[in-house]
């Protein structure tokens, strides 16, 4: 069962805001968008029609492992940047950010490539599930400890397509 969270009109006003405030601090430089697949395709498309301006869009993929298979967890690259990011103004985009361990791995490993600046734009973030904590510039909205769906995020491939972000609560227990 879907509870809904967050509206597609929430989103929408909310992401105009972002996209001025990553702007206000960049002015009009040239930009490199990074999504992170696949969950934030639909953030960073919106996202990047309201920055305007020079506009350059990347894409990663990556594989998890938590602490069933490893007490660190390891995250793998499956599909690494095209783009090279030396000297470059870069923005991190996440649909929602749990543990925070893909992204802490990634700023890590792209920070060695010399960008000019990185900054991490996430849609949806989880403070309460922090176990790695990092610097997120921009913060669409905070949310509970929920697993949740819609707007990019899916539950076994599913859901991504719905136009707003929503609680998938299990029947047994609602
Ligand atoms: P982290 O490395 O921060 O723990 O996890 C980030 C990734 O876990 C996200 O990019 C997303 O793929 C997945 N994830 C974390 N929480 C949720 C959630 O509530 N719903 C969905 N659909 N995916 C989530």
């Amino acid at each position: 069962m879907l509870q809904q969270l967050i509206s597609a009109e929430e989103i929408e006003a909310r992401t105009r805001e972002i996209a001025a405030e990553i702007r206000r601090d960049f002015g009009d430089e040239e930009l490199v968008l990074i999504a992170v697949l696949k969950g934030s395709f639909i953030f960073v498309a919106d996202l990047c029609r309201h920055l305007g301006g020079d506009v350059k869009v990347d894409f990663v993929q990556t594989s998890s492992y938590g602490a069933e298979k490893s007490s660190s967890g390891v995250v793998q690259i499956r599909k690494d940047l095209d783009t090279n990011i030396e000297g470059k103004n870069v923005v991190v985009v996440e649909d929602i950010i749990d543990t925070g361990l893909t992204l802490s791995h990634l700023l890590q490993v792209w920070q060695t490539r010399k960008p000019k600046a990185i900054k991490v734009a996430t849609l949806l973030s989880k403070p309460a599930a922090r176990t790695h904590p990092m610097n997120v510039d921009y913060i669409g909205f905070e949310i509970p400890k929920k697993f949740v769906v819609g707007y990019g995020l899916d539950h076994g491939d599913r859901y991504r397509n719905l136009p707003f972000v929503a609680e998938l609560v299990d029947e047994a227990s609602a």
